[in-house]
C-alpha cells in the first residue's frame, strides 16, 4: 500500500483551523501527494504529540496557538527568521532533525505588497501587540525599510522586551510605545493583538488614523473586524488578515515541498467559505 505523505497542524482548540482546506488545495493544484490534517495536542504535551506524529511517519506540521514557543524549543535546527522571531510555525522532520521555520512574516509582507500593493519602504508603520504573532513579523517588516516602525502593546513592557531584541536590526527606526503615548498618524497599522478574537478594540487613540492610513488586522471574518470598522470610520483604507493565512501556508508548503503554489485562487475560494 502507498501511503501520501502526512502533515498536520497542531494547535489547542484546532477544530476551527482553515490549514486542511488550504493545504488540499495546494496539494491539488501542484500535483502533490500528500495528506494534512488537524492534530488536537494537550496543552502539557506538544513534545509528545510531535514525537508520535513523527514515530508515524509525519513529514511536516504547522504549529498555532498556543505551541509556537514550543515549536521553537522543540526544533534541532532553525531557519534565520525562526531565530530572529524566537517563534516556530513550521516544522518539518528531516531524517532525525526537527527544522523548525516561521513563515507568518513573509505571509504578512506578500498580503500587504503583493496582494494590496501597499508600499512599505519609507512609510510609518505601527504594529500593536507584542505577542506570537506580532514578535514572528517585526524582521520581514525591518526588511522593508519602513522610516519608522512603533510596536505598542497593553502591557508597554512587552513592547519594550521586543524593540530590545530587534534593535541591531533596525537602525533606530524601531521603537516602544503604551497605547496612551500614540501621538501622530502613521501610514500603515497592523493590528496584531487578539482584541478582535473577543470582539474588542484596543484602547488606541484615534489620532493613529488619518484618512490615508492603510489598515490590517491579522484577525479574519465574513465581516469587517471591530477595528476595521473603528479604522474605516477616520477614512481609513482596511484589510483583514485571511492573505496572510493564504500566504504563510503557502510559504510552509514551499518549505515541505520545494513547490510554490498559486495564492490568488484560493484566497477567493476561501473568502466565499467565512
Ligand atoms: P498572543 O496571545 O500571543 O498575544 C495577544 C496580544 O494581544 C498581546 O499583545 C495582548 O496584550 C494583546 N491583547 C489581547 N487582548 C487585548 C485587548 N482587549 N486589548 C488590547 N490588547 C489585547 O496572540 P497571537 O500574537 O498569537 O495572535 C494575535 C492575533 O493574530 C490573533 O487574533 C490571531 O488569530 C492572529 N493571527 C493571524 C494570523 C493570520 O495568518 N492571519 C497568523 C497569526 C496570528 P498584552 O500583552 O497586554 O496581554
Amino acid at each position: 500500500m502507498i501511503l501520501n505523505d502526512r502533515y498536520v497542524v497542531i494547535g489547542n482548540p484546532i477544530a476551527h483551523s482553515k490549514s486542511p482546506q488550504i493545504h488540499a488545495r495546494f496539494a491539488e493544484q501542484t500535483s502533490q501527494s500528500l495528506q494534512y490534517e488537524r492534530l488536537l495536542a494537550p496543552l502539557d504535551a506538544f513534545d509528545q504529540t510531535v514525537k508520535s506524529f513523527v514515530a508515524t511517519g509525519g513529514r511536516g506540521a504547522n504549529v498555532t496557538v498556543p505551541f509556537k514557543l514550543d515549536a521553537f524549543r522543540a526544533a534541532t535546527q532553525l531557519s534565520a527568521r525562526a531565530r530572529a522571531a524566537e517563534a516556530v510555525n513550521t516544522l518539518r522532520f528531516d531524517a532525525g532533525e526537527i527544522f523548525g521555520d516561521n513563515t507568518d512574516g513573509v505571509g504578512l509582507v506578500r498580503d500587504i505588497v503583493n496582494n494590496a500593493k501597499f508600499t512599505i519602504s519609507g512609510k510609518t508603520v505601527l504594529l500593536l501587540g507584542a505577542g506570537g504573532a506580532a514578535r514572528g513579523v517585526i524582521q520581514a517588516l525591518l526588511a522593508e525599510s519602513p522610516s519608522q516602525l512603533v510596536i505598542a502593546n497593553r502591557t508597554p513592557e512587552r513592547a519594550s522586551v521586543l524593540v530590545e531584541q530587534f534593535a541591531h536590526e533596525a537602525k533606530g527606526v524601531l521603537q516602544a510605545s503604551s497605547y496612551a503615548d500614540l501621538k501622530s498618524n502613521f501610514d500603515l497599522i497592523i493590528n496584531a493583538t487578539s482584541a478582535s478574537l473577543a470582539s474588542e478594540l484596543p484602547s488606541v487613540p484615534p489620532s493613529i488614523f488619518s484618512s490615508q492610513s492603510f489598515v490590517y488586522d491579522m484577525m479574519y471574518s465574513s465581516h469587517p473586524t471591530l477595528f476595521m470598522q473603528l479604522a474605516t470610520s477616520h477614512g481609513a483604507i482596511t484589510r483583514d488578515g485571511l492573505g496572510m493565512l493564504v500566504e504563510q501556508a503557502a510559504e510552509s508548503f514551499f518549505v515541505w515541498r520545494g513547490v510554490r503554489p498559486e495564492t490568488a485562487s484560493v484566497y477567493q475560494w476561501l473568502r466565499t467559505q467565512l
